[in-house]
Formats: C-alpha cells, structure tokens, sequence
C-alpha cells in the first residue's frame, strides 16, 4: 500500500528553462498523489534555479526541493545522482518518477541501481493497481506493437521514466506549494564528467504540433513536395527514422518509438510503410490521412483516410486544393 511517502518527481532544467516533459510528469504525479490521499515532492537542482522550483510548486507540486550550486549548473549523471539519492533517502517516497529525456534515462538508470529499486522505462501511461495501490506502467515493446503492463515488485520507491508528450502540462495555480532548500554536500572532484561545450537543437516540438506533415522514405531524398504541403497546410513536419538516418532530416523531427510521440488532431503521412516502430508514434492522433502507392501498405491499417497514389502527384493536388503553389 502506498505509505506517506508519496510522490517524488525529477524536475530537470536546461540554462534555467524547465523541460516540458518534467511539468508533464508533474501533472501526472499530482493527479496519482490525489488519488492515493498523498503528496508531491519535486527536486529542482542547478545554479540560481529557485524561480523554477516556485513554478513547480504553482503547477502542482505540495513541496519542492532546491539544490542551487554551481556544482549543478550543468546536468551530470553522478553528481545528480548523488544529490536525488540523498533526497529520496531523506523524503522515502513510494514512486519516483523522470522523464525520459536523454539526461532523465542517464539519472533513472543510476538511480535505480543506487536506490536498489525496480525501473519502468519509457512508459506511456501511468495507473494505480486496484486494492494494492501500487503503480502500473505501460511500457511498449517490439517497436510499440504490444503495451506491456508492468509493476516493480522489488525495492523502493518504484521508479518510472515517462516518454515526453504523453501527458498534459498543468496549468500554473494560485495555490502555491513550499519551497525548500535542500543542502548540498557535493565537493569539486565529485563532479567527475565537465561540460566543456553543448550544442542545442531547438525543434518545434513535433509532439506539441495539433497538424503535421511526416514524410517517409516514399518520398526519396527531395522534402520539398511534402514540406510545401506543411507550410500550405499550417503544419509541423516529421519524418520516418530512416530518413533522418541518411542525413536528409534532422533526428529531432523522427516519428516513432525512438523519435517522439504524437498528440495531433490530424497527421498526414506520405510515403511511410506502417512498421510498428513508426506508427507507435500515431497512437493519440485523432485523424490519420496516409498516402502510399502500395495499396497494401501497412500503413492503410492505422489510418482514417486512405490514399493511394503516387506522393508525386498527390501531394502537387493536396497543395493547390490549398491554394499554394508546388516547388
Ligand atoms: C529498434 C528500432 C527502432 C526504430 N525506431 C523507429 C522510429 O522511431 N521511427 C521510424 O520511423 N522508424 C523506426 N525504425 C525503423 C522502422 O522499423 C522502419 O524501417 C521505418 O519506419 C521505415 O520507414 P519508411 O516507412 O519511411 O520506409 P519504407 O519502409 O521503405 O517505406 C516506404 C513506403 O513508401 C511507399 N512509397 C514508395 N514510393 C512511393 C511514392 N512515389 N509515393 C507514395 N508512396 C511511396 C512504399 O510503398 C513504402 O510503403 C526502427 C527500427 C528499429 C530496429
């Protein structure tokens, strides 16, 4: 049964902006702590980052732990580590949960070691068992063609990466939750790993996109037919991985369960097959018009519209329909 402990969330932060996919995981962990009759503790660790830890405790956080040092300025797996594991000892809570972001799966993977507890990654969806009160993770697997239900039957707290996207982000309320500072003992050498430059890809969002284009290897090398269409259209774009493999998109755009999941009203997807690792990313869209000139194409079976033909010439039509003018 979930005891006092409650609910405990990594908050990560980039140069004092916090990850959406943090406030994601916050939303989810009140709702859960609402329904078992317990708390929220967030942890907010970096330089300066005591406004972030205010907005958490406005989003729905009832405490918020502060680790401000210059030691954590930039996100390390060992010296978090260090810092999380001492504040989940202090605070014991049930679950433990981080959004799977890169440095978020480095931070659980050490933690769950550290904590001697059981991790779900990756899930999709959260539930509380019936009777037990212990936490459900839905994890998808072979490519997202099955969804696992899984609990951590071993160690505590039970820990929990998120995938970006799948949960909303609370909207900030009046009533606000306590901030604290948490003391941090860490010393220079501890801090093993030093960053001595980042390069930062800023994506607009695909998984936030309520309208996207994705184009598939359909589409051969040229975007240009597909990306005038998203322009045409109001759209975000993506693509399927292995468009992104051969250099001709950016990773940030893939669709998919190694890309990011989509929450879109409608998705038009051009030249893409249907292989399960893709269309794990389709499963919030509300309405799916793929374009294949295979007429068995996978693809056709995740989707509302169907239409088969030549990219070449469909996509040309869907433009003009729209009144843009083809590349
Ligand atoms: C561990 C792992 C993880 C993976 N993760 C992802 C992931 O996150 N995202 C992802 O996308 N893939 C992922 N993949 C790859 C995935 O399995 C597929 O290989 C990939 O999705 C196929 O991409 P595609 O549909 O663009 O290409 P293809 O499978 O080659 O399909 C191209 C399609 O275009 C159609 N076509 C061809 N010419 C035209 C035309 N002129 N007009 C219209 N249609 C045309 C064809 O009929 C075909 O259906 C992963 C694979 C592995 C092993």
């Amino acid at each position: 049964m979930a005891g006092a402990g409650g609910v405990f969330v990594f908050i990560e932060q980039t140069d004092g902006a916090l990850e959406d996919s943090s406030l994601e995981v916050l939303g989810k962990a009140r709702e859960i702590a609402d329904r078992l009759g317990s708390k929220v503790t967030g942890a907010v660790l970096g330089e300066g980052v005591r406004p972030l830890a205010e907005e958490c405790a406005r989003r729905g956080a009832h405490t918020v732990l502060v680790a401000d040092s210059p030691l954590l300025k930039n996100f390390t797996a060992e010296a978090y580590t260090d810092v999380v594991a001492g504040m989940v000892k202090a605070r014991d809570p049930d679950m433990l949960l981080i959004g799977a972001t890169h440095n978020g799966t480095a931070l659980a993977g050490m933690l769950a070691i550290r904590l001697g507890a059981g991790l779900m990654a990756h899930v999709v969806d959260l539930e509380i068992e019936q009777g037990t009160g212990m936490l459900l993770g839905s994890v998808p697997g072979f490519g997202g063609s099955i969804v696992a239900v899984c609990k951590c039957k071993k160690g505590r707290p039970q820990m929990a990466t998120v995938r970006p996207g799948v949960f909303q982000t609370p909207k900030p309320t009046d009533q606000a939750g306590a901030v604290e500072a948490f003391a941090v003992a860490l010393k220079p050498e501890d801090v093993r790993c030093q960053v001595v430059e980042r390069t930062v890809q800023h994506s607009a969002s695909v998984s936030k996109a309520q309208r996207i284009v994705v184009a598939g290897l359909g589409c051969k090398d040229d975007l240009s037919l597909p990306k005038k269409l998203a322009e045409a259209s109001g759209s975000a774009f993506g693509v399927s991985r292995p468009l992104a493999d051969k250099g001709v998109a950016p990773k940030n755009l893939v669709i998919g369960s190694t890309g990011s999941s989509l929450n879109a009203k409608l998705a038009v997807v051009v030249g893409v097959s249907g292989a399960a690792h893709f269309t794990s990313g389709l499963r919030n869209v509300e309405t799916v018009v793929a374009v294949n000139s295979d007429p068995d194409a996978e693809i056709f079976k995740h989707a509302d519209y169907c239409v088969v033909g030549d990219a070449a010439k469909v996509v040309p039509k869907l433009i003009s329909e729209l009144g843009g003018s083809s590349p």
